[in-house]
């Protein structure tokens, strides 16, 4: 998908890419992660996910970003509210 050109002062949100551009045309990438400190590897969410994306490590689940397509299933079934939004910000490329 190509990003959007956005005019000077605003931060739009990019349908479906799961990142939007402010308007410095920082990329900011929106995924669902894992809180370790919360999670207790009950593996609900991996058996939820839609997508694959979701592992169980040794003691916690991970999420594969990559594979993640943001539907918000293992948020909802995580009994324990380990599972949100975290954000990534990639500084835009200076010419
Ligand atoms: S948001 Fe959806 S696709 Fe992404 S990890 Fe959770 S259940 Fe899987
Ligand atoms: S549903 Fe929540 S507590 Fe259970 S493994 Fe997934 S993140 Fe951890």
């Amino acid at each position: 998908m190509e990003d959007k050109k956005l005019n000077d002062e605003t931060m739009e949100e990019i349908a479906g890419g799961g990142y939007y551009l402010d308007h410095e045309g920082n990329k900011h990438i929106v995924k669902f992660g894992v809180d370790e400190g919360l999670c207790i590897g009950c593996g609900n969410c991996m058996n939820t996910c839609p997508a694959g994306a979701i592992m169980m490590g040794s003691e916690n689940a991970v999420i594969d970003p990559d594979r993640c397509v943001n539907c918000r299933a293992c948020q909802d079934a995580c009994p324990v509210g380990a599972i949100g939004e975290q954000e990534t910000i990639i500084p835009a490329e200076k010419e």
